[in-house]
């Protein structure tokens, strides 16, 4: 399995158009230690032919246009290698970019019921995905379950890879009606993924609240854990004048702290751990910062855009 970050920082981006807080403002007076970053997004491939998403960022036609592994076959007319995008959350940062995939190409579409509900009752703008021919192919994720994903028409054959989900907290984004946001399956508003060929697995958590336990397990014997780095401390957000709101009143468990990401991530976990989803204000983006040390030092790394990341 290929893995490629396409992007790597939270909403907005890094720098973040409107914000002027230390990292933002010494990225564009061009004295910051540290590379600019897109909105997360991550790309795989088992066969190098087919390629799958995970999240479909604001910024995913720049990320597409530079990844070449992406771009339409030499022999086609049209198409893409994109056989398919997996969504976690209906979060904007995780769901805005299907837009971008809406010139009149087919591919599958992985997310819970609540979450399709949501893009095709409320926001009615995702029925442009509908105008391919054949139309777009929604396919349904339970909260916790296994799935087979296979690339022949043969059901005897084994599937490429299995994709997992296991549920990571119960919040809609606030832009889903309350009216809705009573109909839906609590546990399906924010899925973790494993995804396992041959004797590999990598588990991907974009955004985790710290409101259910059951990524713990889930990254045990994983070889890459792709996890959320968003925020470093509870109070970043207030302290860098851009919200009153705590990092875990927005979803995200910090990483440092009483019960943050690094004191809760399992010991007896042995694989990769890289940080994604890392907010512009996170101090870990400073190459000089005791912050980022202390990642590092703590086993972690910190994803960039372009990183690449092989399982054999
Ligand atoms: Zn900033």
């Amino acid at each position: 399995m290929r893995i490629k970050i396409l992007g790597s920082a939270a909403g907005g981006g890094f720098p973040q158009w409107n914000c002027n807080c230390r990292n933002c403002s010494g990225f564009r007076r061009g004295n910051f230690q540290g590379a600019a970053r897109t909105q997360t997004q991550i790309a795989f491939t088992v066969d190098e032919k087919f390629w799958f998403l995970v999240h479909a960022s604001l910024d995913l036609r720049a990320q597409i246009l530079n990844t070449p592994e992406l771009s339409p076959p030499i022999s086609e007319p049209t198409g893409s290698p994109i056989g398919g995008v997996f969504l976690p959350s209906a979060d904007v940062d995780a769901v805005a970019g299907l837009l971008h995939l809406r010139e009149f190409q087919p591919f599958f579409i992985f997310a819970t019921s609540s979450l399709q509900r949501i893009l095709k009752k409320e926001n009615r703008i995702f029925h442009v995905l509908d105008r391919a021919e054949p139309p777009v192919e929604w396919q349904t994720l339970a909260a916790r379950g296994r799935l087979g994903c296979h690339f022949s028409q043969n059901p005897g054959e084994a599937p490429a890879f299995v994709c997992g989900t296991f549920p990571l907290g119960d919040t809609y984004p606030d832009y889903v009606s309350q009216e809705m946001v009573r109909t839906l399956i609590p546990d399906e508003a924010n899925i973790g993924f494993s995804f396992e060929h041959g004797n590999k697995k990598v588990v991907i958590v974009p955004s985790l609240s710290g409101h259910n336990p059951e990524w713990t397990k889930q990254v045990v014997g994983a070889d890459i854990v792709l996890i959320d780095g968003t925020f470093w401390c509870d109070d970043e957000l207030r302290r860098t004048g851009r919200s009153e709101k705590t990092a875990r009143e927005i979803g995200h468990l910090p990483l440092s702290g009483t019960n943050g990401l690094l004191e809760q991530f399992p010991r007896n976990s042995h694989g990769r751990r890289i940080l994604v989803h890392i907010n512009n204000t996170n101090p870990i983006l400073d190459q000089g910062s005791s912050e980022h040390r202390a990642v590092l030092d703590a086993g972690y790394e910190i994803a960039y855009d372009g990183m690449e990341l092989e399982l054999r």
